[in-house]
């Protein structure tokens, strides 16, 4: 929670609905409909440009029955493929069930993306009843032991079939991931199995709506001005706002949204209320109200261990990272203890500068977890001479768009064209036609910038429609969303550093999905290992922060001038200081995520006590928080990440290796580099990460570059 918003902010919704990911506008089935299904925008043809959901039409209420419908439809596909007369081939099961719930794809997509980022009570309630629908229908179909003695059939000839790399990589896959399903258990096990998964999305989607609540019903009122210190004036008017919106008559207000509290305990000077702020945020889920996410912690665990148990793996953990570049804890473990002391020692260096600093000042009493962000903003400005805000008229939030665009046009030729009369789901969502520099399309994206309480923290990208190539080239639609200050009556949304960064860092997972181009879409886009997934991503801060691309873009949004070589040097030297405090914050948090899931069986400790322990093990210091404790730990208990937090790092090894090749031809740019890069990307998950990496670099991953690049060699 420091304005490290980058990392805390990356989460990808890729895989929501599962399976639910084969995408297609064009051939879809007809669903047969009744009278009012007829009306219901959802399922009629979407005649819109390149097949975009029409959400201008599309009401709240229509997204339910719209799933229902299509449910039934694919349940109808299903049961073709398993009465087939014919035996079973490649074609008439295992692409047979690739081109099969389309329909329930490009709507379930169309509705996770609008429930994340424009909920309201409609579609809350609508998620609550169909999450676990949509959870028994998969069940049904991956434990549906008919189905799957015919893709065993085809598994078992897969030496003598003549398939394709892509082919063979699907039929393995499909496969596997029946056998993970659990379709090989039997009688009372196999209905266990169902009754867990149904209760874990009904407790996913508890955890979310908890957390949303707990972040909204927070205010901190503040009326005297001197207890704001330097803030900026872009955050002062919109405190002011949120002030009067919360019915004030006078005063401002701060809230727990990331905009709003990260800058406040930078600069406010009253201890007390940073206090009061911090600990609003660090306690949400955890104050014993109607919206306490403990027990759904403590259940979450104990389910996910006994799934665990009944599938055959010791723990959580090793069920999920079996399938990832890590293979299993021990290797996480291992991996994250070579980054671990460094990081420690740096953020314990780190403290006792902090500390003694509030000490100079005449402040009485122990330096405390709400003090750090304060006195870090205050050694920058000593020791660099840097203020943070000093960055944010260069970093106007249509500037940072233009250089990301203009990064993608210099690394892939790629252009963008604005759609100003796109259907959106709300009026402040800006749409793009991508294009090949030939003015061939590539796909759509959609852009989601600013906070409201409508949108879930953080930021992300996912798809509205997969790439394929079946039966004719399926394009890309795909989105990214954000948390970026709205802008105010005088002040265009100016962002941080690091709030630009997550803008380079969700475009390259859009990047990554828009230039993706296989044959199936369950292999497309960003469908790769969760340890994989954060490597095209992260690798695009690499370029942003290059004095060579700042020149790009980084412009004062009322003067035009580039940002001076000097404030550069000053901000990355500033960066660099809390290097320490970041990596524990983030590391704390994915340790945490181990413990939880590395359990063998149920534990018998509260979730507080548990958390503790766990970080005392690590020798986590009183003065830094995990990033995420566990009550407000939406990435593992309500989005895809359980046992996959360590990803971002463990794709950092990835980035920061890559980048390393890039620099090393003396062009950040260089166009073979890109296009070896690029060709990665259209492979998208068609081969597994390991040879992904070897295919693009002719060699397997180093850490090197990534230790370099922390100062922890
Ligand atoms: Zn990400």
């Amino acid at each position: 929670m420091s304005k490290n918003v980058s990392k805390m902010n990356k989460i990808i919704i890729v895989a929501m609905l599962g399976f639910f990911l084969f995408l297609s506008c064009k051939n879809e089935t007809k669903s047969e409909t009744s009278t009012n299904m007829s009306e219901n925008p959802l399922l009629t043809e979407w005649d819109t440009p390149f097949g975009v959901p029409p959400f201008d039409k599309i009401k709240s209420e229509d997204y339910m029955p719209a799933i229902r419908e299509a449910i039934k439809v694919h349940k109808k596909e299903i049961d073709v493929i398993v009465n087939n007369t014919e035996e079973a081939n490649f074609k008439n099961t295992i692409e047979a069930l690739e081109t099969s719930g389309l329909l329930l794809s490009k709507i379930s997509s169309a509705f996770s993306s609008v429930n994340s980022a424009n909920t309201n009570d409609v579609l809350k309630e609508a998620k609550k009843i169909i999450s676990p629908e949509l959870t028994a229908h998969r069940d049904d179909i991956r434990l549906n032991a008919d189905l799957f003695k015919r893709i065993k059939t085809v598994y078992e000839q897969k030496d003598t079939l003549t398939l394709s790399a892509e082919e063979l990589y699907l039929l393995e896959e499909t496969y596997k991931n029946y056998i993970r399903a659990g379709v090989n258990l039997e009688g009372e096990n196999k209905e266990r199995l169902k009754e867990i998964n149904k209760r874990l999305s009904e407790l996913s989607t508890n955890f979310g709506d908890n957390l949303l609540d707990e972040t909204n019903n927070f205010e901190l009122h503040v009326s005297d001005k001197k207890d704001l210190g330097p803030m900026s004036s872009g955050l002062l008017a919109s405190s002011l706002e949120e002030s009067k919106k919360r019915g004030n008559d006078s005063g401002w207000s701060f809230t727990l949204q990331r905009p709003s509290i990260n800058p406040f305990l930078q600069t406010s000077p009253n201890r007390e209320f940073r206090e009061k702020l911090f600990q609003g945020y660090a306690l949400r889920g955890n104050n014993n109200n109607e919206n306490d996410n403990k027990a759904i912690v403590i259940e979450m665990t104990s389910l996910r261990v006994e799934k665990a148990t009944l599938l055959g793996y010791k723990s959580h953990a090793d069920y999920v990272l079996s399938k990832n570049m890590s293979q299993n804890p021990e290797a996480v473990y291992e991996f994250m203890e070579k980054l671990w002391p460094s990081a420690l020692t740096m953020a314990k260096n780190d403290r006792a500068a902090l500390a003694e600093m509030m000490k100079n000042e005449g402040v009485t009493g122990d330096f405390n977890a709400s003090d750090w962000r304060y006195y870090v903003e205050k050694i920058r400005a000593e020791r660099y001479n840097f203020n943070e805000d000093e960055t944010r008229p260069y970093f106007e939030f249509t500037a940072v768009r233009e250089g990301a665009f203009m990064l993608a046009d210099k690394l892939f030729g790629m252009k963008f064209k604005e759609m100003p009369d796109a259907p959106k789901w709300h009026e402040d969502q800006q749409v793009f036609e991508v294009l090949e520099a030939d003015g061939t399309h590539i796909g759509v994206l959609y852009m989601d910038f600013f906070t409201r309480e409508s949108k879930r923290g953080g930021a992300w990208m996912n798809e509205l429609r997969m790439q394929s190539n079946i039966d004719g080239f399926v394009t890309p639609i795909v989105t990214n969303n954000f948390n970026f200050p709205p802008p105010t009556k005088d002040t265009p949304s100016l962002l941080s550093f690091r709030e630009a960064q997550t803008l380079f860092h969700e475009f390259g997972h859009a990047l990554h999905g828009l230039l993706s181009d296989v044959k199936y879409g369950s292999l497309s886009g960003t469908n790769v290992p969760r340890d994989f997934v954060e490597f095209p991503s992260q690798v695009m801060e690499n370029w942003m922060s290059e004095p060579e691309v700042l020149a790009l873009y980084a412009k004062h949004y009322k003067t035009g001038e580039v940002i001076p070589a000097e404030m550069i040097e000053k901000m990355n030297a500033a960066n660099s200081f809390n290097e320490g405090f970041r990596t524990v914050e983030y590391m704390a948090a994915a340790y945490l995520d181990m413990k939880w899931h590395s359990l063998t069986k149920a534990t018998d400790k509260d979730v507080n006590t548990f958390e503790k322990e766990a970080m005392d093990k690590i020798g986590l210091i009183d003065e830094i928080l995990p990033r995420y404790r566990s009550t407000y730990y939406a990435h593992i208990f309500s989005g895809g990440y359980s046992s996959g937090y360590y990803s971002y790092l463990w794709s950092e090894v990835l980035d920061a290796d890559t980048f390393a090749e890039f620099k090393k031809t003396g062009d950040i740019f260089n166009p073979e580099l890109a296009k070896k890069y690029r060709e990665m990307l259209a492979s998208g998950g068609s081969k597994s990460g390991k040879d992904l990496y070897k295919d693009f670099l002719g060699r397997n991953p180093e850490i090197g570059p990534l230790l370099k690049k922390k100062g922890f060699e």
